[in-house]
């Protein structure tokens, strides 16, 4: 890629936050997404749900019981949490706030209400990002395909997606999730224009100033 910065100047990590309703294609999104930049990394949650088929430890979760997390979450070791769908889930802290003070972008797939937390602790850090399906039918489509849940739970799903989706105005961005590749190169477009936004540049006026003084 070319370069779009100067050494002298740095800039502090950035939080894009993915939210969608359940099948939309957040998930699939930020694998692509982490594939194709290595200045990005996944925050992984903790979850007291039951690990899914296909699901790793460490990898898309940390699965913990209910005791550990209500402990996380009253000793501020959650940065942000929420119930969804009868489940606990939460966003570790250490692991975001050292990759942000290093300069690492975080990627985060969580519903609204993290979302929201996140936007009311560190406004200036956050990128969200909406993701909704192309019709009511495809996202229940996708929803069987993964084939990973029982009836009783996609239909829990669906009838939990018109509420996901109306907080899609709290959202920087909206994308239509029509074709996956496509958006995956619509959020990498969104990234690259918010690392260069001008507040997130430390060292600018110094650069800048550099080049005048040289002039
Ligand atoms: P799933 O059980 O399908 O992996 O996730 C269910 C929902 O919980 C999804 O909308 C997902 O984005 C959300 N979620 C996953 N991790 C977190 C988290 O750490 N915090 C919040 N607020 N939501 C999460």
């Amino acid at each position: 890629m070319a370069p779009t910065t100067s050494p002298l100047i740095h800039r502090r990590g950035l939080m894009l936050v993915l939210s969608s309703p359940s099948g939309a294609g957040k998930t699939t999104i930020a694998r692509g997404l982490l594939d194709r930049d290595p200045g990005i990394t996944m925050s992984v949650s903790v979850t007291t749900r039951a690990m899914r088929p296909g699901e790793a430890e460490g990898l898309d979760y940390y699965f913990i019981d209910q005791r550990r997390f209500d402990r996380m979450a009253e000793t501020g070791e959650l940065l942000e949490h929420a119930r969804v769908f009868g489940n606990c889930y939460g966003t570790p802290r250490a692991a975001v706030e050292n990759a942000l003070a290093g300069g690492r972008d975080v990627l985060f797939a969580i519903d609204w209400q993290g979302a929201q937390q996140l936007a009311q602790n560190a406004r200036d850090d956050l990128v969200s990002v909406f993701v909704l399906p192309p019709t009511a039918t495809e996202l229940e489509r996708r929803l069987r395909d993964r084939g990973q849940d029982s009836e009783e739970v996609i239909a829990n799903r669906m009838a939990k997606a018109s509420n996901e989706i109306s907080h899609w105005p709290e959202y920087d961005y909206v994308i239509v999730n029509h074709d996956v590749e496509e958006s995956i190169v619509a959020v990498q477009a969104i990234l690259s224009a918010e690392r260069l936004r001008r507040r997130r540049q430390v060292g600018l006026p110094e650069f800048v100033k550099s080049i005048q003084d040289a002039l």
